[in-house]
């Protein structure tokens, strides 16, 4: 094993075939519902595959919450690979900072188009390494992490229903899907509220849906219930004054993509939570860098990604499981909200909570019959 190890280290990896393949992510709620009225059935994800002169193969994934969430789509994930491939053919997949610093000079932002290769480049380097992904990115802590379930916009008194189902599956942390009708929202998060039981955790989430006015009077109407604000508005400065004239925690999504916000956001004390989304960053590489800096800064995270099938979930496992435990507010398990299963060996969900695989790399197997033939194939 040792041998192994040390014979595939001294080489330079090469990568030989960077291959590409839609696959459609059905709900088992039939469709996703949020803020201004944006609904998604099937989702369109891109898996990607990559190949190396080493015979290792490893595998990513990039699943936007359709082409109206944030700059990201899937037939766009698929130009973007295809537009990168040629240029990786030939690079070292294991070194993810090398790795990154070239993607980024060959091609302008697309941090969603980047982050399934460098996804499926840290399953490779796992792999080579004979560990799973968490150890290279910190470490295991605990057996499992806590999860959230995302209740669809759906009438205030249907949304509290679906907490005792949710609650039966073993969730305890509620993320509630507002952005709506104010005055519908404050009922929303009355009656969701009404139904939590001692040490469960409430957010409301409006994905960017009230304007600052509308978000002004729903925080002040719901000021007495224990829940969670989070992403009230559309932009940051938005945000912030929403921030400043509520009292509830208060979480950042949408507006915080990168480092330079992140660090804005730190300095004028902008939220007390902040989303982490793989594919929001650019990849494991960037959402790891972002992690740590929210570790060193005190600030606790959702870690996960837009949305995204079994290779996704994998990944968002790796990343939330080598995540401190106190600072991991709740992450998410994309896979049980879909029909379809794309690969072997991907996490499954037990009493709300998830631990990461222990095989080397992600620890999947895609299941090649279901990604059926690539639409971008470069090598
Ligand atoms: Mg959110």
């Amino acid at each position: 094993m040792a041998e192994t190890f040390l014979n595939k280290m001294s080489l330079p990896m090469k990568i030989q075939r960077i291959a590409a393949y839609k696959v459609n992510l059905p709900l088992h709620e039939g469709s996703y519902d949020w803020s201004g009225g944006k609904s998604v059935s099937v989702f369109d994800s891109t898996i990607v595959r990559i190949e190396t002169d080493a015979g290792l193969v490893g595998h990513g994934e990039v699943c936007p919450l359709g082409p109206f969430y944030l700059p990201a789509y899937g037939p766009g994930a698929r130009a973007g690979i295809a537009e990168l491939a040629p240029h990786l053919i030939g690079r070292d997949p294991t070194e993810l900072g090398r790795l990154n610093r070239f993607m980024d000079a060959a091609l302008k932002g697309h941090p969603y188009v980047k982050s399934a290769i460098d996804m499926a480049c840290w399953d490779i380097l796992g792999q080579v390494a004979g560990v799973p992904v968490c150890a290279l990115l910190g470490g295991r802590y605990g057996n499992d992490f806590v999860l959230y379930r995302a209740i669809s916009q759906r009438p205030p008194d249907e949304m509290a229903a679906n907490v005792a189902g949710y609650r039966a599956e073993g969730y305890r942390r509620f993320q509630l899907k507002v952005g709506g009708d104010p005055d519908t929202d404050i009922e929303r998060i009355r009656a969701v509220a009404a139904e939590m039981q001692l040490g469960e955790k409430l957010v409301a989430d409006a994905n960017t849906g009230w304007l600052m006015h509308e978000a002004a009077r729903v925080v002040r109407a719901v000021r007495d219930v224990d829940v969670y604000i989070e992403q009230p508005c559309l932009s940051y400065e938005e945000c912030l004054a929403i921030r400043r004239r509520t009292d509830h925690p208060f979480v950042l999504d949408e507006s915080i993509d990168g480092m330079d916000i992140l660090l804005r956001a730190n300095s004028e004390q902008a939220m007390d939570v902040v989303n982490i989304k793989i594919s929001k960053f650019g990849g494991l590489t960037k959402a790891c860098q972002a992690r740590d800096l929210c570790v060193s800064l005190g600030i606790a995270m959702t870690i996960e990604d837009s949305w995204g099938g079994d290779i996704i979930t994998a990944a968002i496992a790796h990343l939330a499981h080598s995540t401190p435990t106190e600072f991991l507010f709740t992450a998410t398990d994309f896979n049980s909200y879909v029909t379809v299963s794309t690969a072997e060996g991907a996490p499954q969900r037990a009493k709300g909570r998830m631990a990461a695989s222990t095989a080397p790399g992600l620890g999947i197997t895609p299941r090649m019959d279901v990604l059926g033939d690539p639409l971008v194939d470069v090598s």
